[in-house]
């Protein structure tokens, strides 16, 4: 066990459970005991009941939940910045898959690549995203799509686990595209997702989630269902893409089927957004791909937020449509593009991306969370999305030890 710590004299603590004015507490304090949340409160009040703890001087500064990044594809073999260049050159979507490009392009790579040279390339990537605050992330396959690859990408991010201070918490997505060689007979493409690659799955406990990407061009409603009722049949929590470029129903379906996220939304029905609110799927906003990508169809959240949806803010780290993993340019975004208030991005980040990943021992400081925490060097809670991707950290504690 080791000596307590409590961490005085910051100009905020933002618990991650509110969006109002209780979300921020003043002239507090934080008392951190055997990797858990002792005690949040007033000042006075901690240093008297833990009067023989260690301090850590926070003048000045806003501690804050470690963020937790509830969407990425973040194992893949190479960048695809030549995409990037053809799609500069005003190339679609369907041309650069044409000419080699897009996710069949990562699958490809993948497919060549051995297990330790994958693992190796990913760790500098979740360093980074540490570095920038994140304490928790999920991590897609998605770029296998055969049996042995999707194994393979899974058993990777669960290795990554041991390598980092991350915790990193596995999805399937075998449903993210139908490969090349299954185009004109898909049918069995899902039948090899739901008779063989779930089961291998959830037989070496490789995954928590089953995700599906769920749009015009990639799977449909139906495919989907038969996915994501297969994965939960042993054991995997439904998760989504869900509605990211047009509306297809998939917000809906995701309440339907008690989903743990719906996640893009740009394209959210009301009728999507209303079940979304009256479910416990949380909507998962991703706006660095609407950025990268050039376009502005972002969800929208203040609709989802009104109508009581949960909602979580997120990566979707990835080589072709988000090539960054920081949550903290997510929150940039959320409050530039989406009219969050940098309070609810905070919240977004933290507690709502805990619940989409079904966590609930994270996200918040409240007594008993686990004690990932991240001091800011800036004087109040609005300045972390405010410097636009590249707020200062002062320190980041993960299960109450400095990293
Ligand atoms: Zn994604």
């Amino acid at each position: 066990l080791n000596t307590p710590l409590i961490f005085t004299g910051a100009a905020e603590i933002i618990t991650g459970r509110h969006t109002d004015e209780r979300g921020v507490l003043n002239h507090s304090a934080i008392a951190i005991a055997d990797g858990r949340v002792a005690a949040v409160g007033a000042t006075a009040d901690i240093l008297a009941q833990f009067a023989s703890a260690q301090q850590v001087d926070c003048t000045g500064q806003v501690i804050t939940p470690g963020l937790v990044d509830s969407h990425t594809h973040a194992v893949f073999g190479v960048w695809r910045a030549a995409e990037y260049d053809m799609r500069s050159r005003g190339l679609d979507y369907m041309e650069i898959a044409r000419r080699g490009g897009g996710i069949n392009a990562s699958v490809r790579d993948v497919r060549t690549r051995s297990e330790s040279e994958l693992l190796e390339l990913a760790l500098p990537r979740l360093e980074a995203a540490l570095a920038s605050g994140t304490t928790t992330i999920e991590i897609k396959s998605g770029y296998g799509l055969d049996v042995e690859s999707e194994l393979k990408l899974l058993r990777i991010i669960n290795a990554l686990a041991e390598r980092t201070a991350l915790t990193v918490v596995p999805t399937f997505l075998g449903a993210h595209d139908v490969p090349l060689d299954y185009r004109d007979r898909r049918g069995d493409y899902v039948r090899l997702v739901t008779d063989e690659m779930i089961p291998a799955v959830a037989g070496e406990k490789l995954a928590k989630f089953c995700d599906v990407f769920m749009e015009p061009g990639a799977f449909t409603a139906e495919e989907t269902r038969m996915i994501l009722e297969a994965g939960r049949k042993h054991g995997l929590l439904p998760k989504l893409h869900a509605d990211e470029f047009e509306n297809s129903g998939a917000a809906e379906l995701a309440a339907e089927l008690n989903a743990a996220s719906a996640d893009h939304l740009g394209a959210i029905s009301d009728r999507g957004i209303q079940a979304l609110a009256r479910s416990d799927a949380v909507a998962t906003l991703l706006p660095v791909t609407l950025l990268f990508l050039g376009k502005t169809g972002y969800a929208p959240a203040r609709r989802l937020i009104a109508a009581g949806a949960t909602v979580a803010l997120a990566s979707d780290f990835n080589p072709g449509t988000a090539p960054v993993p920081n949550l903290q340019l997510a929150m940039t975004l959320g409050c530039s593009q989406m009219r969050m208030t940098p309070l609810e991005a905070l919240v977004a980040a933290t507690s709502g991306g805990a619940k989409a990943l079904r966590l609930e021992d994270r996200g918040v400081l409240e007594p008993g969370a686990r004690a990932d925490l991240v001091v800011w060097q800036v004087a109040g809670h609005a300045e972390i999305p405010y410097r636009c991707g590249f707020a200062p950290i002062r320190g980041i504690w993960k299960g109450g030890k400095r990293l």
